[in-house]
């Protein structure tokens, strides 16, 4: 059997998305030694899957696309000094500052002094509602089905409906049309559309995706593949059959501190775990994640060694 390796470093940020690389450039910088990992092959998080525009007006002053400005954010990581493993999970944290990494090469236990948790946020899921029905293929959330698209190229279907008015479900009603499908309408349980202005007006607006409010889906059909929904309309209570070969979700995010969860006492996390970017709370934009990175690698990389 293979040994388990030792590492040992004084900050561990696990994610290398926008805040996890802003954090370990800050602090590295700062004469730290700090060690980032990520279970994906390139760095930059969800950054990569974005290739719309909407990135670094606050940093940058330039509207950039998510690669350009990771481009950017990942020059200044690599300058730092900081030290980065890709493909390698954290599987577990310990509370004698230690967490267990897996890769190919096998089971790493990484010692450290902080540790950071840059590991970004889950998609609420459809099936976090009470929706009734089959469990057909063909129903995603729109962060699965924008990586899909813009980084699997895969084709994932011809008739779109999207639950919920999200700004990833907006970005993606407008990807769909661009891609020549049809987009036949985004419900919104509430009374107003979601997201941010922006996005409604360059997404949803421009590109005419019809908008359905006050209303949800209650049952999905077909199988093995979708065949369409019901979508129950909460003004009139009536329901209605829209056909569709793909259901979309942009139903909101939640920060994933998951690895965090078992450290978590009657007084709180430690003193020696920290969240930043999307893990803490959920950043409307990346410039913000970026920056919170910034000020708690700052933070750490002012601690003596
Ligand atoms: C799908 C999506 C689209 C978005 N579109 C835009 C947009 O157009 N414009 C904009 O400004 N903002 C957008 N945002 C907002 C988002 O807040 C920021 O873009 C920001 O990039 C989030 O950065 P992060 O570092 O917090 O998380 P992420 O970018 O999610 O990075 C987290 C990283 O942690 C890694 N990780 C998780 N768990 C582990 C583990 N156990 N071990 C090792 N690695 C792990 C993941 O692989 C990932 O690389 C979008 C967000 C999402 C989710």
């Amino acid at each position: 059997m293979t040994a388990i390796k030792e590492l040992s470093v004084d900050i561990l940020v696990i994610g290398s998305g926008a805040a996890g690389l802003a954090a370990a450039a800050a602090a590295a910088r700062l004469g730290q030694n700090v060690l980032v990992a990520d279970e994906r092959q390139t760095p930059g998080g969800i950054l990569p899957q974005c290739i719309h525009k909407g990135f670094g007006a606050g940093r940058y002053g330039m509207d950039m696309t998510g690669p350009e400005y990771l481009e950017q954010e990942f020059r200044k990581f690599a300058d730092s000094g900081s030290g980065y493993l890709p493909e390698t999970r954290i599987i577990s944290i310990a509370p004698d500052r230690t967490a267990l990494a897996v890769n190919t090469s096998g089971l790493t236990n990484i010692t450290f002094r902080d540790c950071i948790l840059a590991t970004g946020c889950s998609e609420r899921s459809v099936w976090s509602l009470p929706v009734s029905g089959t469990r057909p293929a063909g129903v995603y959330t729109a962060g699965e089905a924008q990586e899909m698209i813009n980084l699997g190229h895969y084709d994932i279907g011809r008739r779109i409906f999207i639950l919920g008015s999200g700004d990833i479900g907006q970005i993606m009603a407008r990807r769909f049309v661009l891609l020549g499908k049809t987009v036949t309408g985004m419900a919104e349980i509430r009374d107003t559309l979601g997201g941010m202005k922006r996005n409604q007006e360059e997404c949803i607006k421009a590109y005419g995706i019809p908008v359905i409010l006050n209303s949800t889906v209650t049952e999905i059909h077909g199988f093995p593949d979708i065949t369409g929904v019901t979508l129950h309309h909460l003004d009139t209570g009536t329901d209605s059959f829209i056909e569709c070969d793909t259901l979309i979700t942009a139903l909101g995010l939640i920060p994933d501190k998951t690895l965090a969860e078992p450290l978590l006492g009657k007084n709180g996390y430690p003193e020696w775990i920290h969240f930043c970017g999307n893990s803490d709370y959920v950043h409307e934009i990346a410039d913000s994640a970026s920056a919170q990175g910034d000020k708690l690698g700052q933070l750490l990389g002012g601690k003596s060694l």
